[in-house]
This record gives C-alpha cells, structure tokens and sequence, in this order.
C-alpha cells in the first residue's frame, strides 16, 4: 500500500520531483479553504501543452491525456507482436547441432559467439531501463512504451537461454563470455558508463550538463547497443536460416530483429523529441562528440565481425560488415539529424531490411508449438 505521508517512499527510490509517482503536492491532511485551493492547483488538470519527455511537472501516472501518440501506437504494436521462446521449434536445430557433420566450426564458432554477446546484451538493456531510463523520463505515454520494452528485452534474454538449452551449450561458456571474449567485453565496456550514469541513483536531470548527459546516454543506448551492436550477430544468425541451418535460432533472432528495431525507433523518436523540446543541448560540441561515438561504435562491432568469422562463411565475410555497418551508421546519424559519417556507404544485405519489415503473422502460427498455449487461449469449459 501506498503511504501517502510517507516520502521517503519516493526519496528512498532516488527519484526527482518530475520522475515521482506522486505529484508534487501538500500532504494531506484536513483541509483549510486556503489548502484546499493549493491542493486544487496542484492537483489540477493536466493539458496536453504541459507535458514534456524530461524534466515534466505533470502528473506521470496520467496516461492521458496524450501528448505523445507515436510512443503510444508504438505500444499498441509491441503487445500486438507478442511472441514467446517456447512456442518455437527446436527440433531440428537440436539434431542439426548433435550431427557431428551437421554444421562446420566456423558455423558453430558463430554461433557460440552470438550467443556468448546475446544472453547477456539483452539483460544490460533490460537494467538501463528499469533501473535507469524509466524514472527520468517524464512522458507517460513513453513510459509505458518502456516497460512494454523491459519485458521484451526480459523474452530476448528468455529466448537466448533457451537456444543454449535446447542445444545443450556449455552455460558458464557462454553467459562468461562478456568477461572472457575481448571482442564481447570490449562493447559492453564501452556502454557500461553510460549505463552507470542514468542507473547512478545521484543522478538528476535539470541541469545542461545532466541533460546532455542523459541524451548521450540515450543515444547511445538506441542508435549505438540497439541500433548497431545488435546487427552483425542478427545478420549471421539469419543468414545461417536463409540456408536452412538453425531455423528455430533463426526464426527466434526474426522476432528479435523486429523488436529490437522498434526499440531502436522507439528511441530515436524519443532522442527527436528532447531535442525539438530542449533544442540548447544540441550543441556543435555535443554533435561532435555523438558523432565520435557512433564512429567508435562502428569500430567495435566491425572487431566483433572478425573475431565471429576469421575465415568466410556462410557467403558472409568481415569486411562485408565493415561497408554494412557504415551504412547502418550513416542510417542512425540521419535519423537524429547528423551528417552521415561515410558518405556514400551502401547495403551489402538489402535481405536485412526485409526481414526488420517481417510480419509476423506471415509464418509464425504455421511453426506455433501447438501444445503451448498462451493465458488468452485458455479453455473456460
Ligand atoms: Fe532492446
């Protein structure tokens, strides 16, 4: 129960007045007309011109009215595209595994890599949110977008652990791999500050140098982890289903991909609209300094691609990724309004595209578990 004279509830949890579950008002005790005319201003009504995406009075347990129908819509989609780990198949990529001439090394070497990035990506983002994001954000529409977004990444880490079940995969290898794989541990090293400076319970927007800090970190988080970290291990995975190897795992990363694409949407919107609502943290400096980022960003996942394929496989090759991440760099400046980092730079997998723009009712309840059911297809007889 909420106690409504308690506040250090809301201190307790390291939340600033505009990230509060409350809204900034008197306690409440007997009224006096003068009180009575304080709590009303306090407590009145909220207009869609007073909400903003940080550093908003208004009240966020407020859903409406709405102010934000892109973060809204992007919810209603989310929960329409809600799939489960379990209600994939398996069967042929657990034989296909146990074969011993099932699959090359350098097939499983990805494999095992992939996942050894995956299992443990998916619970960074997870943490960034809901220990970090979520309470500075002070758009309820937004908001509920994001804990839609938590449990998702909540399902991708599900889904990763069951691909190394099902396969009967070394556990401590591959969820040791972020510690123990340089190429791994050198991406989530360079987001983990990031991470520590909105998860940092000290933290408190409303200032320029907070709010910068918290855009970066944003921008980081969408168009760096979800919006580039992701894209070499989703490409090699789905190339290894376009030739019927690992289609389970495949299909798995197809749902991924598409979720993982609307976050990345999702926070980009988001980045446009603090900018649009904050236009004096967009400075030339602080342009620069994202632009360094994404290009550091680049770098790291381009190292990732050699370390996952020293030799070619699959038709698939590190310097392929090498023009590939550039154009998907020069996609996330575009999309937050910098100049392209590599003018020119092309899309070696236009394939890619087509598989974010997946539907998922194209296939997915022709491969449905049909013993699984979810609660809505519960029988009441
Ligand atoms: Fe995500």
């Amino acid at each position: 129960m909420l106690s409504f004279e308690d506040t250090t509830s809301v201190a307790g949890l390291g939340l600033g007045p505009a990230a509060a579950f409350l809204p900034q008002a008197a306690a409440l005790s007997p009224l006096t007309d003068a009180k009575s005319q304080t709590l009303s201003e306090s407590f009145r009504r909220i207009k869609v011109e007073d909400k903003r995406i940080i550093n908003g009075k208004t009240d966020v347990n407020q859903l409406v009215p709405f102010k934000y129908k892109w973060a809204w819509e992007k919810y209603l989609s989310s929960c329409a595209n809600h799939w489960m780990p379990q209600e994939i198949n398996m069967s042929r990529d657990i034989a296909l595994w146990k074969d011993p001439n099932g699959l090359t090394d350098d097939e499983r070497r990805i494999i095992r890599r992939n996942l050894g990035f995956f299992v443990t990506a998916d619970s960074l983002a997870a943490n960034n949110i809901v220990l970090g994001t979520y309470r500075h954000i002070s758009a309820p529409e937004c908001r509920q977008y994001l804990l839609r977004q938590a449990f998702e990444e909540a399902i991708h880490t599900h889904a990763y652990q069951y691909i190394v079940e099902s396969l009967g995969l070394d556990e401590g290898e591959v969820f040791n791999a972020y510690h123990e794989i340089s190429s791994i541990r050198e991406k989530d090293e360079f987001l983990i500050p990031f991470i520590d400076t909105l998860t940092n319970p000290s933290f408190r927007t409303g200032t320029l140098e907070a709010d910068q800090k918290l855009l970066k970190s944003l921008i980081v988080f969408a168009c760096i982890m979800e919006g580039m970290f992701f894209y070499v291990g989703f490409a090699q995975i789905l190339a290894l289903g376009r030739q019927n190897k690992m289609t389970g795992a495949a299909e798995q990363y197809q749902y991924i991909l598409r979720d993982e694409s609307m976050h990345c949407n999702f926070g980009i919107d988001v980045i446009n609209q603090i900018k649009l609502e904050n236009p004096h943290l967009w400075t030339t400096e602080f342009k620069d300094e994202i632009r360094s980022l994404i290009q550091r960003g680049v770098e790291l996942e381009y190292r990732y691609a050699e370390d996952t394929m020293p030799r070619g496989v699959l038709g698939l090759n590190a310097p392929m990724f090498k023009e590939y991440l550039r154009y998907v760099a020069n996609r996330r400046c575009q999309q937050i309004g910098l100049d392209s980092l590599f003018p020119g730079a092309s899309n070696p997998f236009p394939w890619m595209s087509e598989m974010i723009d997946l539907k998922k009712e194209k296939n997915f309840f022709e491969t449905r578990v049909t013993e699984y059911q979810t609660g809505g297809a519960l029988s009441w007889d």
